[in-house]
């Protein structure tokens, strides 16, 4: 009972104080797009788990899957045997691969092992040690760097570089990794009007620089990027540059990894990112959305790449459990099924509408609201007057703000988080989320900036 589930709250000392969170208590249950706490309160989940439960909490077909396989089968070990919800899942994710020749899966827990697993098949398979991976030009820009998260695990930390709260004491870390800037105007100290295809040029010519000084093509493996920037604030990639980034790869024998731990599983508008650009990963990661909750996340590559693998050289006890393999079954054919990406693009017109138009009423609070589809962040500032350069005192006066509007939502009943150095309130709500429930979060977040900005 909720009773009982206060009473377990004296526990928390017990608990790591390495974890951080936003709110007190204990939720003891979840539907659809709302949680519930222990004392009693329902909040409306903007967080969805960070992008985690697309389809809701306890998605009444996805948590069927996985009770049902339950009483067939739990665990699997991938080197005994293969089990059946792993190769369904294969065949129908097949069909949804942003290319063909992404043909070959290998299923893991986490979206930071995924990235691990990755780094380790770039460099055996091309026999090269470096990779690159995206940062602001830190002479020019704001702290606040636009820059990758790839997860907190010792690989996908060295290529991560939004925040040093995720490196900080914990050196050395993998070496050999390198970074290119990432298109957007803060990080290259421009403006908002600057062109987009300056700014893709200007990060382009960096990449070529790089592999012309620092790191040769013989010795790079990979360039490693988020189509759509997660933890660095929210930044979709122009498709000119991922583009370039391809030509740049071919040119050269490097692969390009997409991490679509975030922005997969329709969380953009489209089942990945990358099909916005139409340009072909060679490797592509995926996890969150992928099952609705269950910890599960995959490589995907070309059959000829992973057949230069020994067998038994990737693995681990875990990797690709049955139950999650099951529910992700589920996940596929629920977002078929129940139309998701035509809901995901509805809602998605509504809340930029609803986004720029809170924007207008705050020209000078309010500095961007970017995404796409249902992810989507909203950047405070100082003063933001058009042309103005994002300076380092904008960019604390904008954290401060974008925390400050995230707590008074949550004390309107609606958990919603910050992102990249916190000057970013970021929206994922489940995609499936009603008009209603999205307009709801959306007059939440209005109430919440005039109270701060009052
Ligand atoms: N890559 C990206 C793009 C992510 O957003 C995340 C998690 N926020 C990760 C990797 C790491 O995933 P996990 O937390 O499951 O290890």
């Amino acid at each position: 009972t909720s009773s009982d589930a206060s009473s377990l709250l004296d526990y928390g000392r017990n608990v790591t104080n390495g974890l951080g969170r936003i709110t007190e208590g204990i939720i003891t249950s979840g539907k659809g797009s709302y949680v519930e706490y222990a004392d009693g309160r329902k909040m409306l989940d903007f967080t969805t788990g960070i992008g985690v439960t697309g389809l809701g909490h306890c998605h009444p077909k996805v948590s069927k899957a996985a009770a049902d396989q339950c009483m067939n089968i739990v665990h699997v070990q991938c080197s005994i045997a293969f089990h059946e919800p792993y190769l369904k899942l294969i065949k129908k994710l097949l069909p949804i691969m942003p290319d063909p020749s992404l043909d070959s899966f290998f299923f893991w827990n986490s979206g930071s092992e995924a990235v691990e697993a990755a780094l380790k098949l770039a460099r055996t398979v091309t026999g090269r040690q470096n990779i690159i991976c995206m940062q602001g030009l830190l002479f020019l820009c704001s702290p606040s760097s636009f820059c990758a998260y790839h997860g907190r695990t010792f690989g996908a930390m060295a290529v991560t570089r939004s925040k040093t709260i995720y490196s900080k004491g914990f050196a050395p870390l993998m070496p050999g990794v390198f970074t290119i800037p990432f298109p957007f105007w803060h990080q290259l100290g421009q403006t908002p009007d600057t062109p987009e295809s300056d700014l893709v040029s200007q990060c382009l010519y960096q990449l070529d620089l790089l592999l012309t000084q620092q790191t040769a093509p013989a010795d790079t493996a990979a360039i490693i990027l988020e189509p759509v920037l997660g933890e660095g604030g929210y930044v979709a990639a122009p498709a000119a540059f991922l583009e370039g980034l391809r030509a740049v790869c071919d040119k050269h024998g490097i692969l390009l990894i997409a991490d679509e731990v975030q922005s997969g599983f329709s969380r953009t508008g489209k089942f990945f990112a990358i099909e916005y650009s139409g340009v072909r990963p060679d490797i592509m990661i995926i996890a969150k959305g992928l099952a609705n909750g269950f910890p599960l996340s995959g490589v995907i590559t070309r059959k000829e790449l992973t057949d230069k693998l020994t067998p038994g050289s990737m693995g681990g006890t875990y990797a690709g459990n049955a139950v999650a393999c099951a529910a992700a079954c589920a996940v596929v054919d629920a977002m078929h099924e129940e139309n998701i990406l035509e809901n995901v693009n509805a809602r998605s017109t509504e809340l930029f509408k609803a986004l720029n138009a809170i924007k207008a009423a705050h020209p000078k609070h309010i500095l961007d609201v970017r995404g796409q589809g249902l992810m989507v962040a909203v950047e405070f500032a100082s003063s933001a007057s058009p042309g103005a350069k994002h300076d380092a005192v904008a960019a604390q006066v904008g954290a401060a703000m974008a925390s400050r509007v995230a707590k008074k939502c949550i004390e309107r009943g609606m958990l919603i988080l910050t992102t990249s150095v916190y000057e970013v309130v970021r929206f994922i709500p489940p995609l499936n989320i009603s008009a209603a429930d999205l307009t709801k979060g959306t007059e939440i977040f209005r109430d919440a900036v005039e109270e701060v900005v009052r």
